[in-house]
């Protein structure tokens, strides 16, 4: 390679990696480093926006919930109808903030634990401490891990171990079912 070459080449790959550091945070390498998102998630929560904890439990009837949600939020947080993949505004989200419950707002991920699966629906490699409770289905014969909302109860998706490293891990999650905070505050 020319000596002009390998400047080139250099100033290309500097572009690029000033782009790419632009258009989305740095992905974790380590286990340290998710471990790090996970203690200070709060530092993507929008400046006055108060949020519940995971043991402030919220107990609604049927018709509370029919009255709080939209009746296609209702089909899927309540009856576990799941959402058509690629309908969700949210799998194109990309600006800094918090992914709460619609349900009961209760923080769950932040941007930060956000990757593009290509599944057509919002996915996570980590989630915040506490934030869900688990079952196993067998809706389609093989076993699979569901989620919930720790505090509300409300079904967000599916637990797979096909996620990127460190982790391995996907939160394959309903878009209807979580609320985005910008951490600007302006929705
Ligand atoms: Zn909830």
């Amino acid at each position: 390679m020319t000596r002009r070459g390998l400047l080139q080449g250099l100033l290309a790959a500097g572009i690029w990696s000033a782009l790419k550091g632009h258009s989305s945070a740095a992905q974790p390498v380590s286990m340290k480093d998710v471990e790090a998102l996970q203690k200070n998630w709060k530092a993507l929560l929008a400046e006055g926006v108060k949020v519940p904890l995971p043991n402030e439990q919220l107990k609604l009837s049927k018709e509370e919930w029919r009255k709080r949600l939209s009746p296609n939020e209702f089909n899927i947080l309540r009856e576990e109808g799941t959402e058509r993949p690629g309908t969700s505004p949210l799998n194109n989200e990309k600006r800094p903030g918090i992914y709460t419950c619609q349900g009961c707002g209760l923080p769950l991920f932040t941007s930060e634990m956000k990757y593009e699966s290509g599944t057509g629906w919002p996915s996570f490699f980590a989630s915040i401490p506490s934030a869900f409770e688990t079952n196993t289905d067998f809706k389609l014969i093989l076993p699979r891990t569901e989620y919930h909302c720790a505090r509300c109860g409300v079904p967000q998706g599916h637990f797979f171990n096909d996620g990127p490293p460190p982790t391995g891990k996907r939160w394959c999650n309903n878009g209807v079912a979580l609320r985005f905070i910008p951490k600007s505050g302006k929705v």
